[in-house]
């Protein structure tokens, strides 16, 4: 890894972005089954990614997305705040927001989960592209992973390891044969989110959506919108969207869970049989170790011709904006601003 001291000061910097306008959506809640309306808003540079229960008082319903106000990971990462106001199912929304480079965001939300669409990120890529990204006047941090810190709990396992970028290694295995073993391994700093992960869907077994239901749970899910598992039986009729949907949506569900950190990761996450619990506990056990860890800001590859980052239809455009956010880029670091 390429480290220059003082960079900063001498070069133009990867800057931070958010929405170039306000976009919404509605759907309903995989869990809750409520119909909830989702407005995505540009939000001011060092803000962070914030979201705001619009249908609480105001002062006591925002919600900072980061991996301190996680406070339940059972079946999705839900966040709450102080004043007990609650966010759930956040991860394929902040997998999006995460693989599409955004810093800085708004996201109100009149209910109290985030509607679950398709069971994937692609309906959040979507809408994120419908209004393209807008560059701000402030440098983007990023985490810098110093040292190996791991965890291991009843037969799951995470690591995050020093890396010149951020890549996920993501390996799972189920007795069904519908799933079985399966393992991938995705820079997420380069392109490919969208095509290669975004549409990879949640998924449950029969017999636990079953449980869920009688607990008053999943009330929302169906098969538009989660693979379900009966055996080793795919119950969905229009089959699997990859051969490796299953662990696909895992990398997913960790670029979502891991954006928690409060800023772009650069390390290499490795995950056996891992899920949101873990995820989020690796964040703890990184974040709250000094030495593991520091801010780093990377050079910019090339001056973007206009501060919107438009998201064009063509798939060989797409591919060129990509490259310019994806480029190898020396790392340089700086005195943390706080
Ligand atoms: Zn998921």
């Amino acid at each position: 890894m390429v480290t220059v001291s003082n960079c900063a000061e001498q070069q133009p910097l990867v800057m931070q972005h958010t929405l170039a306008s306000e976009v919404s959506c509605m759907g309903v809640g995989l869990h809750s089954g409520a119909s909830v309306t989702l407005t995505l808003k540009p939000a001011a540079a060092n803000s962070g990614i914030r979201f705001v229960r619009t249908d609480l008082e105001a002062g006591k319903n925002e919600i900072l997305a980061e991996y301190q106000n996680v406070c339940d990971t059972l079946l999705c990462t839900k966040i709450s705040n102080e004043h007990g106001a609650s966010v759930g199912t956040i991860e394929h929304l902040m997998a999006a927001i995460s693989a599409l480079e955004i810093d800085n965001l708004l996201v109100e939300i009149n209910g109290p989960e985030v509607p679950v669409m398709d069971g994937s990120s692609a309906p959040f890529v979507f809408l994120i592209e419908s209004v393209g990204l807008k560059e701000q006047d402030a440098p983007r941090r990023y985490i810098e992973v110093l040292k190996d810190v791991s965890l291991e709990l009843d037969g799951k396992a995470v690591r995050l390891s020093p890396a010149e970028s951020f890549v996920i290694d993501f390996s799972i295995e189920f007795a069904s044969e519908a799933i079985g073993k399966q393992r991938i391994s995705f820079d997420v700093s380069a392109s490919g989110f969208k095509h290669r992960y975004s549409k990879a869907r949640t998924f449950g077994f029969l017999h636990e959506v079953e449980h869920l239901r009688s607990m008053g749970l999943a009330r929302g899910g169906s098969l538009d919108n989660a693979v379900v598992v009966d055996g080793d039986r795919v119950l969905n009729e229009t089959g699997l969207r990859y051969s490796d949907e299953f662990v696909r949506h895992k990398v997913l569900d960790a670029v979502g869970d891991l954006y928690l950190a409060g800023g772009r990761l650069l390390g290499r996450f490795t995950a056996d049989k891992a899920g949101h619990q873990l995820n989020n506990m690796i964040l703890h056990s990184l974040l709250e170790d000094q030495t593991a860890w520091r801010w780093a800001y990377k050079a910019a590859p090339a001056k973007q011709e206009s501060n919107v980052i438009a998201f064009p239809s063509k798939r060989s455009r797409h591919a060129a904006s990509y490259d310019v956010a994806a480029a190898d880029v020396a790392l340089a670091t700086a005195t943390p601003a706080e």
